[in-house]
């Protein structure tokens, strides 16, 4: 099949970041994809005429982010949306108590400050905790710490719970103490009415991609590497791998020789979480038009806990809310109109009789699709946030990986995917890419093909 410079595996965000590096620097280039598309991850389904963001939606904010000044150079329209994040307080969220009843002014502001009072006790529990502690065991002590009346601590309980299931994909219990500490949010969160799968589509737009194209195997040494996709072999110098951590994880990919236990041991220390998408879409709104986010707290929200208003990118009454964690994964295995039918009783236990009847749903599967088998990864027990760059590799100095699994600043994001991409081509090319000047070629080529 030809020899190349560098194979890209993976036409996700930080593959074609790679990709798109390395071929402006003059390298062959070639990307084998698995599915029929570009993006991975981002994934904007657009057949109902409007996006519909199945995978990522957010940038977690905005300030002092290259990937939001990627976003801005490449003019891609954004709309302020800053509760992606799973905060507490900030923006306007309709927060309902244990029984489904609205809270009022005052409540909401208690609901507010007891969060974050336990939010900074949490804090000093994590800078104390041991190896071995899971985020359990120190919610479990802020709280015991806290002073509060036990109701108040059962809904603080769940919302911890919920948050790192929301952050993580993962249940408390199994994430390690230090699994949320990169977590902060500076500036305001963003999302994409055209849908976010069009900064990949432009980054990679003119590659050589092979789309459906599954490698399988993975034979390298110190002079080169051989990929196999079925029958097809590839060559090349290097190669980088970004498929998720859940697919590096389940074997899909056969390396000879192994990979050495400088990659196999973050490999499997870290998670993979669940984290699935729930958008239901009604002819009436219900809630408040300037709500953010809804939030149901203790046994109302059991499930159903939070709920986003999306309708700005359709235009039509629509809610986004989230399955993840263990939930997450049952969840999936039920038919989707199951799955919508529960949603829809959670918000009547809110909302009665208003809630009409929905007029269109999506629902995800990401932990059951053979391309990325989970969400995004985590720091599940066991694990340290130095497994997450080491897990770059390289081996040999032939063998790279990249993707979100493998940036320990911020994993689980598009901007980790992003970060890595340009890590991988800085580390092949041995010098460093400006990526001022990287945006700023994605617009001169797409100037020189309209004209
Ligand atoms: C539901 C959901 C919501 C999310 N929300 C956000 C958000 O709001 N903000 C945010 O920043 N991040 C979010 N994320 C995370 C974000 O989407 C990812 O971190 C990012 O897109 C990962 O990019 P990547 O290049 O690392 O991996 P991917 O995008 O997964 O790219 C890897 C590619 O490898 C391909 N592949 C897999 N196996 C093979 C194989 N054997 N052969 C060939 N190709 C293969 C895959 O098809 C895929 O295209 C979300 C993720 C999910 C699932």
């Amino acid at each position: 099949m030809g020899s190349f410079d560098t194979i890209v595996i993976g036409a996700g965000m930080s593959g074609v970041t790679a990709a798109r590096m390395l071929a402006d620097a003059g390298h062959r280039v070639v990307i084998l994809e698995g599915r029929d598309r570009v993006g991975g991850r981002m994934h904007t389904d657009r057949e109902a005429g409007f996006s519909v963001d199945r995978g990522a939606s957010w940038i977690h904010g905005i300030d002092g982010s290259p990937l939001w000044d990627l976003v801005q150079a490449l003019r891609i329209p954004t709309i302020e949306y800053t509760v992606g994040s799973f905060q507490v307080g900030g923006r306007p969220i309709e927060n309902f108590d244990g029984d489904g009843r609205p809270m009022g002014a005052d409540a909401t502001a208690q609901w507010i400050d007891d969060v974050d009072a336990v939010d900074r006790l949490l804090v000093e529990e994590i800078g104390a905790s041991s190896p071995g502690d899971t985020y359990l065991d120190v919610t479990e002590r802020a709280l015991d710490r806290s002073g509060l009346a036990p109701e108040r601590i059962d809904d603080i309980r769940e919302f911890f719970r919920h948050r790192v299931e929301e952050q993580c994909g993962a249940w408390i219990g199994d994430l390690d103490a230090h699994g949320l500490d990169e977590d902060a949010i500076d500036g305001d969160e963003v999302i994409f009415p055209r849908g976010y799968d069009e900064v990949p589509r432009r980054i990679g737009a003119g590659l050589d991609i092979r789309l459906e194209t599954t490698v399988t195997r993975v034979d390298h040494s110190s002079s080169g590497v051989v990929v196999h996709a079925g029958d097809t072999a590839f060559t090349a110098d290097q190669v980088v791998v970004t498929v998720p951590l859940g697919v590096l994880k389940a074997g899909a990919i056969a390396f000879d020789p192994a990979l050495p236990e400088a990659v196999a041991g973050p490999l499997t220390r870290l998670g993979m979480g669940v984290f699935n998408k729930v958008f239901i879409q009604f002819d009436r709104r219900f809630w408040n038009e300037d709500s953010y986010a809804l939030r149901a707290l203790g046994e109302a929200g059991e499930h159903w806990h939070s709920w986003y208003d999306v309708s700005a990118v359709s235009g039509l009454p629509t809610l986004l809310t989230f399955a993840a964690g263990p939930f997450g994964r049952r969840m999936q295995e039920l038919p989707d109109e199951d799955v919508v039918a529960d949603a829809v009783r959670a918000l009547r236990v809110l909302y009665g009789d208003a809630v009409g009847e929905p007029r269109a749903h999506w629902v995800t599967h990401w932990g059951q699709d053979e391309f990325s088998n989970g969400s995004y990864s985590h720091l599940a027990l066991g694990s340290s946030h130095h497994d997450h760059d080491d897990l770059a590799g390289p081996v040999d100095g032939v063998l790279h990986f990249a993707g979100e699994a493998t940036w320990g600043d911020e994993p689980a994001t598009v901007g980790a995917a992003y970060y890595s991409g340009h890590r991988a081509a800085e580390r092949i090319l041995g010098r460093a890419i400006d990526l001022d000047d990287f945006a700023a070629r994605i617009i001169e080529r797409e100037q020189r093909e309209v004209r």
